[in-house]
């Protein structure tokens, strides 16, 4: 089975429409496929049509920005109904606060002498409301500012470094409440990646565990093999789902490519065995 099941597209900060998304998708082996777009579901309807046309299964799926403590924190839903009228009111309300936090992050990448960036970013954002760090990195490649995106994040819109501001997003409790409530599964998004404190993972988990959370993504586009290791264990001793997911935003900015990833590790309980 090779399941992804975390990918985006452009209906947030991927570079791929939907569609072709779900073809590559296809051509890459994935049989079974669930597009995470941040805090947004409005590509399921058209990634949807294609999966069944090109024979590919699709499952519903998003990725929710929350924040922890001082930490930024992403959790996937996966396998809710994408009707469902509290999650897509939730989705709503995490979204409405992007433009304003766009502006912000322009004022402050205007006080190091780079100017004019909200217009700059908004033009790689199709959908406005969604607007996101990834569309500015895009734009200060584009000036020259840093030569690809992943400079830019060593030295721009991270904590500590010009351009980054702080932003009130969704707590844990809501984001697993709407993927609850939706009749979804709540999976940590690739638990490597954060800077938690000594002792801080532990304490997310078991909290994201106690308000309903079943699953973290063992497998991720950006975990090292070490990693895959310890989210594996992780995951047996909390009883979580495992999950597996690429992260991939476009052919030149992604770790991985759809679908390219390694086999979740023996004796894990995998996520899609219980959609
Ligand atoms: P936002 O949701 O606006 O905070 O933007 C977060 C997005 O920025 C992530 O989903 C990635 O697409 C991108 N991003 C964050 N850190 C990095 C990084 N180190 N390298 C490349 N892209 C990154
Ligand atoms: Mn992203
Ligand atoms: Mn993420
Ligand atoms: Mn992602």
């Amino acid at each position: 089975m090779n399941a992804d099941l975390h990918c985006h597209s452009t209906i947030s900060d991927g570079l791929l429409p939907p569609a072709t998304v779900v073809r590559r998708a296809a051509a890459n082996g994935v049989d079974l496929l669930a597009l995470t777009d941040h805090d947004a579901i409005g590509g399921y309807a058209e990634a949807a049509a294609v999966a069944n046309e090109v024979g590919i299964r699709l499952v519903s799926g998003v990725e929710i920005s929350i924040e922890w403590g001082d930490l930024s924190v992403h959790v996937v839903g996966l396998g809710f109904d994408p009707d469902d009228t509290g999650l897509r009111q939730g989705l709503a309300s995490v979204c409405s606060g992007r433009i304003e936090r766009a502006r912000r992050m322009d004022a402050e990448l205007a006080r190091v002498g780079i100017t004019g960036t909200f217009d700059g970013a908004m033009r790689y954002a199709e959908n406005p409301t969604l607007i996101s760090r990834a569309h500015f990195a895009r734009h200060l490649v584009e000036r020259g500012v840093c030569n690809d995106v992943h400079k830019v994040f060593e030295s721009y819109l991270v904590p500590g470094k010009p351009g980054y501001v702080d932003h009130r997003w969704a707590t844990l409790e809501e984001a697993v409440g709407w993927i609850r409530g939706a009749g979804g599964i709540a999976v940590v998004a690739h638990p490597a990646r954060y800077r938690f404190a000594s002792g801080a993972l532990m304490r997310f988990l078991h909290e994201f565990r106690a308000v309903g959370g079943q699953g973290v993504e063992v497998v991720s586009g950006s975990h090292t093999a070490d990693q895959i290791q310890q989210f594996a264990r992780i995951a047996r001793d909390f009883g979580f789902y495992a999950s597996r997911g690429s992260d991939f935003h476009g052919p030149e900015e992604s770790y991985v490519d759809l679908g390219r990833l390694v086999d979740l590790p023996a004796g894990l309980d995998p996520v899609w065995d219980h959609f």
